[in-house]
């Protein structure tokens, strides 16, 4: 792999990581062990994001009068963005609609609604301007000129159905595999990534929510038992595993960054089930996982030297498993 060292913003840097979300939060919630790993090992780390996301809920009285000045909002999650990639030690940050050629309007936020208690859909009306509307192909190019230019080690996004359903999720995937059959070669193929969850660690962590109550009035406990995100998969198929333990302090700083988005974040110690909790808009209580899990879609996770936390799991010929840093 090509040696480098910290990202700077405009420097010219290759290597490590790159990681592709749909609105500020989701680099956080989604990834953020992940960018801290790279960021504390020294690796260039680069999150790119697709929209502002300007049609979300607020949470809070005091940025109330924000909901529905998209913006205003936008300006604002800006900032909470900024402070949330502080905190996990990122450096490097870009918009997809200010890559070049930059585009003239904005990819904004599409909107959603829950279509269940762990998953989401489109609403009835797609926004003008939302990220939904743009073609994929259009800001696949726009990835693709950064992806040529950074030659990351490991690309980093979510899974097909985008985590739980958000359509500029699912968009953000679709762009973000469309631009790498637009870059990857013999000269180039790196590691891909999607967000995943093991199925026994989330259902364990959900269950100990419950005893370390009581929270807040007016957060829910969410149903070990209940519907799970899309990205929530059977253990085998979390191929690779950051452990979320010696990150968790940037981790909880950048969820508190956004403080719009995500309520109620806590720390939780001597529990080897979860290292915390917090909301989104949702009110639904979420355990922070002790274990950031991925699934392997592309490239050769052997060929790259991972950050101390992040641990291969495979399995082995005989068929049994085993670790493999
Ligand atoms: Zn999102």
């Amino acid at each position: 792999m090509t040696p480098s060292g910290p990202a700077g913003p405009g420097e010219h840097v290759t290597g490590g990581l790159v990681a592709v979300h749909a609105h500020p939060d989701d680099e956080t919630l989604s990834t953020g062990a992940l960018l801290a790993a790279f960021a504390d090992a020294g690796r260039p780390v680069t999150v790119v994001t697709a929209t502002r996301g300007e049609r979300g809920e607020v949470i809070g009285h005091r940025l109330a009068h924000l909901q529905g000045d998209g913006p205003a909002l936008a300006a604002h999650r800006e900032t909470e963005l900024a402070a949330a990639l502080t905190a996990l030690g990122v450096a490097d940050h870009a918009f997809v609609d200010r890559l070049a050629p930059a585009s003239s309007g904005r990819y904004e936020d599409s909107g959603m609604v829950w279509t269940g208690s762990a998953r989401a859909g489109l609403g009835a009306e797609v926004p003008a301007g939302a990220f939904v509307g743009v073609p994929v192909d259009e800001a696949a190019e726009r990835l693709a000129r950064l992806l040529r230019r950074r030659r990351p080690d490991v690309v980093a996004t979510y899974d097909p159905e985008g985590g739980y359903g958000h359509p500029d999720h699912v968009r953000a995937h679709q762009v973000t595999m469309r631009a790498l059959e637009l870059t990857t070669g013999p000269a180039w193929s790196p590691v891909v990534l999607w967000r995943r969850a093991g199925r026994t660690e989330t259902a364990a962590a959900a269950a100990a929510l419950e005893a370390h109550g009581p929270w807040p009035e007016g957060l829910t406990l969410t149903d070990p038992a209940g519907e799970t995100a899309a990205l929530v998969v059977t253990d085998e198929a979390v191929q690779l595993a950051v452990d979320v333990r010696p990150l968790r302090d940037q981790v909880v700083g950048a969820l508190r960054a956004h403080a719009t988005q995500v309520q109620a974040v806590t720390p939780i110690d001597g529990d080897v089930r979860l290292l915390g909790a917090f909301a989104l808009s949702n009110r639904l209580l979420q355990p922070l996982l002790p274990h950031e899990g991925y699934e392997v879609v592309a490239g050769d996770p052997g060929a790259v030297e991972w950050p101390a936390p992040v641990h291969r799991r495979r399995t082995g010929s005989d068929g049994g498993p085993s670790t493999r840093r």
